[in-house]
């Protein structure tokens, strides 16, 4: 070991102390010193380090000069240093510093976050057996005291342990309570002992990818001629490229050629040896596209999905940390993929819903991207039929570009404008009682089918019944541990709970009054399967959501293939089909129920049901014939439906601006949404009234506080939980109110927790 400095030779004073963001929710960084190192560790480093009692991961995030003080004994020493160098780079520490600052969240959370989970040491609570255990454990037939009390079960688990030599303390506490109790006697007795143990960052060899996209290495694909205005769009993108940073927002409808954009972008920056990053959804449903940069560039993108083994993620990570693949695909978490030179960031579909994460850490990839390209003095593309307010009001503030791809790119359906939307109004043409298809809808398809053309019919809810009363008493089924009812899934014969995945068997007495009257209502994409293949029998029907059985990698894949080759007519799905799919053989689509989705209490909910409903409705005529998109609605008078029946992106935008601008809401004003939970229904409101007194004791008139009040979905996984709104046009006030309002003090039980840009209202 490379111990050249030993402490006594050290000048007091000239220590080079480390700063660590520990991996635990705290906000503060702390002190430690490295004795055994000549040259301070680097900033990046993961380390092992001790924490009052404990031991806990963390990150070197500083260097400073101890002084006399701190240099006394109270400065703990690292215990171990994870890796041979820094598992994250400077540019991505600098991104987490900003997140971490912005979204309010503790920076070793953040940092750990940004870590692939195969490269993250961990520090975990293990047992392991006493010297007195150990004898016990050999000895069937013991002497001592304390042995004697042992049962057979107790014994069993001494020699488990002993074989395993040490056991994870998680792991027994998940297995069984009664486990744990056992454990608990056997510390107590002394036969068992806790320690902390330290699982490093996990080894891999470069395994070899079976990711079914990279078979592909860099083919002579055929390379479009770019057409006019994406010729247009590239130029200016190109002029930008290695000038320092600038955003731009690619609008351009389903179809128009953004993604070939990007490639042509990409293209040149791989040519002057520079990086790319490239945001998708959900990029396990898109496995063309994928296959698109695969295609182009071989084997120089790493592409990143949850959908990978662990361990081919890290030999993806550990490419582009090395430099040896400088382009990287994937969904939200890869904002933090260590790319070197970094040039592109381009991030598709900006508008959807899933950059932002939901949990844990709370940020919206979108933003962090656009923030990380400004760092990196890159260029951001930001691409998408439908960009989202936030992002129009960006570049109406001058500080996004707009580039736009008005037509579609496939020549055969360039001089075609849009498919034409034709409203069903369900108040005339009424369904009747299991009727999912008005009489102008179920036309269309006979016709679609007549043509030996494809349909798609998207409905935004998975299952059979959405929801299963008693029609004697009203009683609603509904989770245990939920506010929410149950969904009834026919096929796979049980009720199911959306929100936390409970399953419960399907019943016929209702629980409340004991009659036999349970009935399904509301539709989901089964029933609509259902309904499809008895009114079209000689049709070939699929459904493509959640709970069909193609989600594996390679599935999915095989599946759209179907589609591609037109061995499906009728394609019945969630906002899975709504996905960047290009199936040249669809002319028809059908919008089922898009009322649900606009009625949402959420003051996003008209935004994104244009936005998908724009989405779906780009599905139809990319190919050689043209297209029709049918919406049957009860509101066809809301603006989501009027202007989507023009196409009208920009109108429907500017009617919904003023809205938001009258009502005081993004992108007009910020929020930060305190989401309080807990087991109990008092404390939590309790929690919320401090956290509300807290906020109000801090705002002025600038910042807005609404609340507390119980979140639509009330109990979710058995905690109940409220909110606390804040809005401000003031970042920087409503930054300090946010700040004061975390140091509330909670009762018992309560958590709090912080959502900085809130997606979500529930
Ligand atoms: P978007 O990302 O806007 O939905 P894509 O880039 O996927 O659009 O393009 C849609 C289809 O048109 C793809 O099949 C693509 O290969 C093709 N395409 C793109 N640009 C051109 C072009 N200039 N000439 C011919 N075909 C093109
Ligand atoms: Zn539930």
């Amino acid at each position: 070991m490379a111990t050249l400095d030993t402490p006594s030779t050290v000048a007091p004073g000239a220590e080079t102390l480390l700063e660590v963001a520990v991996v635990l929710p705290l906000t503060e960084v702390f002190t430690y010193r490295d004795s055994r190192r000549a040259v301070p560790l680097a900033m990046g480093s993961q380390v092992v380090v001790p924490f009052g009692r404990r031991t806990v991961t963390g990150f070197v995030v500083g260097h400073r000069q101890g002084g006399s003080v701190e240099t006394g004994r109270d400065v703990r020493e690292i215990l171990e240093v994870v890796g041979t160098e820094p598992a994250l780079d400077e540019s991505v520490l600098e991104l987490c510093r900003w997140a971490a600052a912005y979204y309010l969240a503790p920076l070793g959370e953040v940092l750990s976050a940004a870590l692939p989970s195969g490269e993250r040491a961990s520090a975990s609570r293990r047992l392991s057996l006493t010297s007195a255990g150990k004898a016990a454990a050999v000895d069937s037939n013991p002497s001592g005291l304390a042995a004697m009390a042992l049962d057979a079960e107790d014994r069993a688990l001494l020699a488990r342990l002993k074989k395993a030599r040490t056991l994870s303390l998680a792991g027994i506490a998940r297995a069984s309570s009664a486990e744990l109790q056992r454990v608990n006697f056997l510390v107590e007795r002394g036969f068992v002992e806790i320690v902390e143990a330290i699982r490093g960052a996990r080894r891999t060899r470069q395994a070899a990818s079976d990711d079914p996209t990279s078979d592909q290495a860099a083919t002579n694909e055929r390379v479009p001629t770019l057409n006019q205005c994406q010729q247009e769009a590239f130029a200016s993108l190109l002029a930008a490229l290695g000038c320092g940073y600038a955003t731009f927002v690619l609008q351009g409808i389903t179809g128009s050629g953004k993604t070939e954009v990007y490639l042509r972008l990409i293209a040149e920056a791989r040519r002057r040896g520079l990086g790319a990053l490239v945001l998708v959804p959900e990029i396990a449903l898109t496995p063309q596209l994928a296959a698109r940069f695969r295609a182009r560039f071989g084997d120089d993108v790493a592409v990143l999905h949850s959908g990978l083994p662990p361990a081919e993620r890290t030999a993806a990570w550990r490419r582009l940390r090395q430099g040896e693949v400088k382009i990287a695909v994937g969904a939200r978490s890869a904002v933090f993929a260590p790319v070197r030179d970094l040039a592109v960031v381009v991030v598709d579909e900006e508008h959807d819903g899933s950059f932002k994460q939901e949990d844990g850490f709370r940020y919206n990839a979108r933003d962090l991207a656009v923030m990380r390209a400004s760092q990196s003095r890159a260029v951001a593309v930001l691409g998408s039929a439908t960009p989202c307010l936030e992002t129009y009001r960006n570049v109406v503030l001058g500080r996004f570009t707009r580039l736009l791809l008005p037509v579609r790119a496939n020549p055969a359906a360039a001089e075609r404008p849009l498919p034409p939307v034709e409203i069903v109004d369900l108040r005339v043409h009424q369904l009747g009682k299991e009727g999912l298809l008005s009489p102008p809808l179920a036309l269309a398809v006979d016709q679609a089918l007549a043509a030996g053309e494809q349909t798609i019919l998207f409905l935004n809810r998975r299952g059979f019944s959405t929801f299963v009363h008693c029609v004697a008493c009203g009683h609603v089924l509904r989770c245990s541990d939920c506010a929410v009812s149950l969904t009834l899934h026919r096929a796979r014969g049980h009720l199911l709970c959306h929100y936390c995945g409970r399953a419960e068997p399907i019943r016929d007495t209702c629980p409340q009054c004991n009659a036999k009257s349970l009935e399904g209502m509301g539709s989901g994409t089964e029933r609509v399967e259902t309904l499809v293949r008895e009114r079209f029998p000689q049709a070939r029907v699929a459904r493509l959501d959640r709970d069909t059985a193609v989600s594996g990698r390679g599935q999915l894949a095989a599946f759209l293939d179907r589609v591609h080759r037109r061995e499906i007519d009728i394609l019945i799905g969630t906002q899975m089909v709504t996905k960047g799919h290009d199936f040249g053989g669809v002319t028809l689509v059908g919008v089922l129920q898009p009322d649900q989705g606009i009625h949402l209490p959420d003051f996003r909910a008209s935004e994104r049901a244009f936005q998908v409903m724009e989405q779906v409705a780009g599905r139809a005529g990319r190919g050689e014939s043209p297209g029709r998109i049918i919406v049957q609605t009860y509101n066809p008078d809301h603006p989501a439906i009027q202007f989507l029946q023009q196409h009208d992106y920009e109108g429907f935008v500017r009617d919904e601006l003023t809205r938001r601008e009258e009502a005081h809401y993004p992108p007009y004003a910020r929020m930060v949404v305190f989401r309080l939970d807990g087991p109990e229904a008092g404390a939590v409101r309790e929690g919320a009234s401090a956290a509300a007194i807290c906020a109000r004791a801090a705002a002025d008139s600038s910042v807005r506080v609404l609340g507390p009040s119980e979140a639509p979905i009330a109990r979710l996984r058995g905690r109940a939980r409220f909110q606390v709104w804040l809005s401000s046009s003031d970042r920087a006030k409503l930054l300090a109110v946010t700040r004061a309002t975390q140091r509330v003090s909670l009762p018992r039980g309560v958590r709090l927790e912080v959502d900085v840009d809130p997606q979500s209202v529930l």
